[in-house]
């Protein structure tokens, strides 16, 4: 069987109200504080979905909707800018398990 490359796999991940586009932030990030005080921006790097992004200016921008629920932004930021909660089931853009 042919090995999947991350972005292949994460191209095979079904959201929950995916059509939706008012659909909940589950992930609040208070980018004040990214692009003011924080030393490292970590959460740019060890995002496996790529939700943390630097743009030319070199300003972060956070969007929860290609978000895996894997939680690592969660504990990477030491910084107190990451509100973090599961998606809310009916307004929420959760990730679709496969078993429950
Ligand atoms: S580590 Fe926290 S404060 Fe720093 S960029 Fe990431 S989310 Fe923002
Ligand atoms: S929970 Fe994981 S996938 Fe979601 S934003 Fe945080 S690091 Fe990225």
């Amino acid at each position: 069987m042919k090995r999947l490359s991350i972005s292949e796999r994460l191209g095979l991940v079904s959201y929950r109200n995916q059509a939706r586009t008012d659909a909940k932030a589950h992930i609040e990030v208070d980018t004040d504080i990214c692009n003011s005080t924080c030393p490292h921006q970590c959460t740019t790097y060890v995002c496996p979905a790529k939700c943390y992004t630097l743009d030319e200016a070199g300003e972060l921008h956070f969007q929860f909707e290609d978000c895996i629920e894997c939680g690592t932004c969660m504990y990477a930021c030491d910084q107190g800018a990451v509100k973090w909660s599961y998606p809310d089931p009916e307004t929420g853009r959760g990730v679709n398990w496969n078993f429950g």
